[in-house]
């Protein structure tokens, strides 16, 4: 799938915030949470073909802060959205999202803006030689471990974002994502720095 270009009409009613195929879902104001009818109206309104668009998307801003009913009125839908539907949901913490909604998402871990981070993991996809990615690779292991978190998941966005403008092909996507996958699952058990970072060296090279 190409990039969004940023000029065309979609892009342009996208920019402006009026195409009428993305629809933000958000808590009424003085809500604390996302109620159940609101979630019911996005479960009528996904079975509307899109106007303009491929597909309609819902976009649910804090989506933690569903109420547990609203989350449980949306898990078919979840599960077997209508094929021209796609739902995003935001959450700064997926951890309030019950189990059965989690398990029917691809979950994507966003770096936090205006970090440093990523620019190493810009470092590495730009490297050209098997230096330059040693050399960034040995950058990845200076990193304190929740800054090592963080870089694995700047590194999957990042490797997402290259594949959608087709700058990166799919099976090194899929070396890329799956060599993450794994330095998550070591982070979690304590493995090495040093480690890890080889294990996202070895995905570059
Ligand atoms: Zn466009």
């Amino acid at each position: 799938m190409p990039a969004p270009c940023g000029h065309c009409r979609q892009c342009e009613k996208v920019l402006r915030g009026v195409h009428p195929d993305i629809t933000y879902v958000e808590r009424e104001k003085d809500a604390k949470e996302i109620k159940v009818d609101q979630m019911r109206a996005v479960r009528a309104a996904s079975l509307v073909l899109p106007n303009d668009a491929a597909r309609s998307v819902y976009i649910v801003r804090d989506a933690d802060l569903m109420r547990n009913e609203a989350q449980n009125a949306m898990l078919k839908v979840f599960e077997e959205p209508a094929p021209h539907v796609v739902f995003i949901l935001l959450a700064a913490n997926a951890e309030r999202l019950i189990g059965t909604v989690r398990s029917r998402c691809v979950e994507l871990v966003l770096p936090p803006r205006g970090h440093e981070l990523p620019e190493l993991t810009e470092r590495l996809f730009a490297a050209g030689t098997r230096y330059d990615i040693l050399s960034a690779a040995l950058e990845f292991e200076k990193l304190s471990r929740p800054e090592l978190v963080e870089a694995i998941s700047s590194v999957k966005a990042c490797a997402l974002r290259e594949f959608s403008a087709g700058r990166l092909d799919g099976e090194k996507f899929g070396r890329i994502a799956e060599n993450m996958n794994r330095a998550e699952k070591y982070m979690v058990h304590n493995v090495s720095a040093g480690y890890v970072s080889g294990l996202i060296m070895t995905a570059f090279i």
